[in-house]
Formats: C-alpha cells, structure tokens, sequence
C-alpha cells in the first residue's frame, strides 16, 4: 500500500501541532511509522488521504457501534444544525435523551450530560467525594478513566499502596488522594480500604476493563467490590465509557447484574459527537449544583448537535435490541476464526472477548490484569498490526487497547480478516 499523502500530512501536522496529534495513541508511536490520515468512512471502512480502504477495528474508539455515517444519524445531526448550534440554555432534546437512557440503564434517576469521558468520570469522582464527605480514591493499575489528574496513577514496578504521578504535571498531593489496587484482585481492595479507614469516597474502576486489552472480571470480583463499598460507605463507581450501550443496552449493570452507585458514560451515547455522562439515584445526583453543593458545569453541555446525534444512535439501539446479540454474534465469529488460524500457525496467543469487545495477546499466560496484560510479545504486536494496516486491516496502534466491533461489518468481512490473520502469522 502507498501511504504518501498521509505521511505528508502528517509531515505538516507536527510542524503546528504537538506530535502532529490531538491525542497521543492516534500516533503509530508503539509500533513505529507515520499514521494514516483518514479522509472519510462508511459503514464498516474507512478510506485514507491515499486512497486506501481498511476494515475498521476500532471505530472511532467505540462509538460507531452501527457503522460510520450511520444514516439515522447523520441525518439527525443535519436537521438539527439548520436550528441553530448552540445556545447556552435548556433544550427539550436533553430531558429526551436523558429520559431514554434512565429507562435503558438499570438503577439511574438522573444523568447529566457532559462532552467527554474525561469529564464524565472526572465530576463523578468530585461527587462522590461531595457525596461522601471523604477524599481518598481508589482506581486499578491498568483502568483508564481519562486525563484528569487525579487518573493519571498507574502502578509502577512492585505493588504500590500510595499513588505516584506517572505524567509530570499531576502533583504529589493529586497523587497522594489516588490509591492503586490490582484488577481482579479483590484482597488487594480490601487491604487499601482497611488501612485507610473512614477515607474512601469512592471506587472507581471498567467493570470490564478495556484498556489493557479486554480484561473481563472474574467471577465475583464485581459482587465483592460491591460489598466492600456497602460494608465501608464508599460509592462504587462503574466507568461505563466503553462498556455502556455495547455490552448490552443498560450496559454492564444489566449485563452481569452488579449494580453501582453511580456510572459514566462517553462513546456511544454521543453517536460519534463529543459527549460523556454521569448518572445515578437521585439521592445522589441531586447533590450537583444548582440544586446541591457540588459544582460542574460545561458551556457547550448538552449541545444540541450532540443530543441529537446521541439520541438517534441511542433510540435505534433501544428499538432494536437484536443488534447486540448480533455485534456478539459477529464478535465470537471473529474469535473463534483467529483462535483457530492461530493455533494452526503455532503462534502463542490469548484472546480475550466478552460480548463486542475483543483483545488478541501474544502470550500464552492468561491474561487478567495490567501485569499479565503486560507480559505479551510487543515485537510480534508490532509485526501484526503492520500486516493488518499493509492488508487493509485498520486495528488499534497498540497492544493494550480492545478492538470495538460494529454491526456493520459483515461475515464476508470477518472472513477477510481472518484470512489476514492466518496470512500475516504463517512466518510468526
Ligand atoms: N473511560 C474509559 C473507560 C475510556 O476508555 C476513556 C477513553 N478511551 C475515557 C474514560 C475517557 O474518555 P474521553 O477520551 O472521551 O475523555
């Protein structure tokens, strides 16, 4: 494949802006040469500034759960545009969309509407600690919930019970109120809530994690944080970014029965426009300002431009739930395809899947956590993921991400990737 207009473009992009990125795993960084710039996409393909056509894997980092430039959404975004962008005040739109996702998601009164995931999880966390009148928090090495400081922890070498700022900029005193605990491991909660008594606000963590691959809870680590917070007075938290409207329509809540005290949401809910959200009982969200103590506003929340891209996306997923089984269905065709080329290739891997979100590791070991995730063959990651982008096969640019499958691939589509895998890994 010719990649020359993109790498010239890229050429320019880093002359003005930081890296030639707005945000850093857009560059092929982790696995070497220039990005590819995208022109424009349709259904399951995006087609690059050279003219190259890719099956698309990661879908704009989840929201495209029907395919790009979705019809019934595009065309809500039109509508709406010829009223106006934005006006700074109340829309009927928004109690529209929030009125549809209280009756999607279980265990929500209220939601409120924000215009990314960082901010989403960022104001959930202020609440709880509002709610709660306590300081502390604790997040899972590996768990993304976006660039807000107090997110930017991660363990380093060695289990660590106090949080070290991993981006310069973020400051000690951030760092110290971030609490790290291990993904799936339940004993290393417990010893962080014993040994901060009283401090806890909260518990925030991807009830399936997605940032380090899909890593899936096991069996009773979501049942048992939920009676640690209930034991403790501590608010759990379900990052529900990736996860919401994907797994199932109320999203891991309905899909594994755990119920959380307050969730996030980003991705999907905006149809592909910049939006998050946070929601949760009344009891709870009524503490935000104006009618509660704790503050969060936005002046372009609640656009109307976003509400309605979000509500056309929402309103088809809520009207024809088979799409979920269908993205699963696909999803474990894909799975079992790569499995087995795989294996006939002799190349050690794990796959990791449950419902739409899938993960390929070139490890034999199961992987579990952010360690074990770790623990996979970057250099063969690094051959893959070139021969998929060099065979129009368009994955995310590093190891530790979930692919996100969308309902408008087809089976002649998936077939075509596997065949790809099995080409690509013959020599592996
Ligand atoms: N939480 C999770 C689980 C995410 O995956 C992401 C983004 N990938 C975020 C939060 C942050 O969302 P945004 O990039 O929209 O700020």
């Amino acid at each position: 494949m010719n990649y020359k207009r993109s790498s010239a473009l890229f050429e320019a992009a880093q002359k003005v802006i930081p890296g030639g990125v707005n945000s850093p795993v857009r560059a092929f960084t982790a696995v070497g040469g220039d990005p590819v710039f995208i022109e424009r996409a349709e259904g399951a393909y995006l087609f690059d500034a050279d003219g190259n056509k890719y099956i698309d894997y990661i879908n704009s980092w989840g929201p495209m759960i029907l395919g790009h430039a979705h019809k019934p959404v595009v065309d809500a975004i039109i509508e709406k545009t010829k009223m106006g962008t934005s006006f700074g005040t109340p829309t009927e739109i928004e109690t529209k969309i929030a009125e549809l996702a209280v009756k999607m998601v279980p265990n929500i009164d209220k939601i409120r509407f924000v215009n990314s995931g960082t901010e989403a999880c960022m104001s959930a966390v202020r609440l709880a600690r509002g709610y709660t009148s306590k300081e502390k928090i604790i997040k899972f090495a590996g768990c993304y919930h976006g660039h807000s400081d107090s997110f930017l922890i991660q363990a380093g070498s060695g289990a660590m019970t106090f949080g070290t700022p991993n981006s310069p900029g973020v400051t000690q005193g951030t760092a110290k109120d971030t609490l790290l605990a291990k993904y799936n491991d339940l004993k290393s909660v417990v010893e962080l809530v014993e040994s901060n008594s009283g401090e806890i606000a909260c518990i925030i963590l991807e009830p399936v994690a997605g940032n380090m691959g899909c890593i899936p809870p096991q069996n009773g680590f979501l049942e048992g944080l939920r009676r640690l917070c209930d034991e403790n007075d501590i608010l759990l938290i379900f990052d529900e970014v990736m996860t919401g409207f994907r797994l199932a329509p109320g999203g891991v809540q309905e899909r594994l029965g755990v119920k959380a005290d307050l969730v996030t949401f980003g991705k999907v809910i905006g149809g592909g426009l910049p939006v998050g959200a946070f929601a949760g009982r009344s009891g709870i969200m009524d503490y935000l300002a104006p009618i509660g103590p704790v503050y969060q506003a936005g002046t372009l929340s609640g656009n109307p431009l976003a509400m309605a891209a979000g509500l056309a996306m929402l309103t088809e997923l809520d009207e024809n739930r088979s799409i979920f089984e269908s993205i699963d269905k696909k999803t474990a065709y894909l799975h079992m395809g790569m499995e087995s080329v795989l294996k006939s290739n002799n190349v050690a891997h794990t796959i990791n899947r449950i419902g739409s979100m899938i993960s390929v590791h070139f490890s034999e070991q199961p992987v579990t956590d952010f360690e074990s995730a770790a623990h996979g063959n970057n250099h063969l990651f690094k051959e893959f993921f070139r021969g998929m982008l060099d065979n129009g096969i368009y994955i995310a640019p590093s190891a530790f991400e979930t692919w996100f499958i969308t309902d408008a691939l087809s089976y002649e589509d998936l077939d075509r990737t596997i065949a790809v895998v099995e080409k690509i890994t013959r020599d592996f």
